[in-house]
């Protein structure tokens, strides 16, 4: 065994999110969730935040299960939306703590646009969605989302992502985030390890030479594993994977009942874990 690593046990879902962003669940339950699963190793990577770290670590070793603190950190590529997840980052890093504090407040102003842009047409207001919103937590579309479903506006977030959130419907407002070179390179001054989440879903690829600079400057690998990347996609990046050695995450995206997908649908290997774990020098897992 490496000196100064400790052992984990996999199997290990690396991407869950809870209330602290989109999630339903508080982060105990994201826990006691991937651990009915049978996974051994978890980390929780709400949308732009750290604040449900310490509530899932605790439940993580009380279950006799390892923890690593993650993040997926909103950015952007021209006109897509990236999202990056950070492992192991130093969370008082000073810099990176003011990118996200500048995200999570353009968010909330950018939600209320929607809301009252929506508000012109339907029976929705502010006070519906922040009815919908964890104390704190990183606002999002999905908040608008069930908040129409408790307007009887939409069935579930799915529908309302097809329908009225979808932005052909005219209500979209897109919001300040970084790109990508810039979250990478914080996330990385900050101790941590970035990987780019669901990088082959469709409409989101990014061009392999802009993949290239973002290795350059410490992009560790990607999130091969999960259900939106398509096959083609997936294909084209392992062979950027085998240029570059990057590491390769699989991972579910758990967001309790906001989406379908189920804790331990993708997982990633003992090895993999093993070199983010050796790559960060942020912070260290929560061991049982
Ligand atoms: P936003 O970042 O506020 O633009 O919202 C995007 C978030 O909505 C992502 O984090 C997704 O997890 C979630 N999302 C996107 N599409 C759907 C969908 N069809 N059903 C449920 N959640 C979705
Ligand atoms: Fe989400
Ligand atoms: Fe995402
Ligand atoms: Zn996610």
């Amino acid at each position: 065994m490496r000196s100064g690593v400790q052992r984990f046990e996999g199997p290990s879902d690396l991407h869950l999110h809870s209330v602290h962003s989109d999630g339903t669940e508080p982060p105990a339950q994201v826990v006691q969730a991937a651990h009915r699963r049978g996974l051994r190793t978890v980390a929780l990577t709400d949308h732009d935040t750290t604040s449900g770290w310490a509530e899932a670590a605790e439940a993580a070793t009380s279950l006799g299960m390892t923890f690593l603190p993650g993040m997926e950190f909103s950015a952007t590529q021209e006109w897509r939306s990236v999202h990056v997840l950070a492992y192991l980052f130093d969370p008082d890093n000073a810099a990176l703590r003011a990118e996200t504090d500048r995200i999570r407040s353009a968010r909330m102003g950018r939600a209320e646009q929607i809301v009252a842009s929506i508000g012109g047409d339907y029976d929705l207001t502010w006070d519906d969605v922040v009815a919908q919103t964890g104390d704190g937590a990183t606002v999002g579309r999905p908040h608008i989302a069930d908040a129409l479903v408790a307007r009887g506006l939409a069935a579930d977030r799915a529908e309302a992502f097809a329908g009225i959130l979808h932005p052909s419907a005219g209500y979209y407002v897109p919001h300040y985030a970084p790109d990508a070179a810039t979250a990478v390179r914080l996330i990385a001054a900050a101790g941590g390890v970035p990987i780019i989440a669901h990088p082959a879903g469709r409409g989101r690829m990014l061009p392999v030479p802009v993949l290239e600079e973002l290795i350059g400057l410490g992009l560790a690998g990607f999130e091969l594993g999960h259900r939106e990347n398509t096959a083609s996609g997936i294909a084209a990046l392992r062979k950027l994977v085998a240029r570059h050695d990057l590491i390769v995450t699989g991972s579910s995206d758990y967001h309790g009942l906001g989406k379908p997908n189920l804790p331990g649908e993708h997982t990633t290997t003992d090895e993999m874990v093993a070199r983010i774990i050796d790559r960060a020098s942020g912070s260290t897992p929560v061991y049982p």
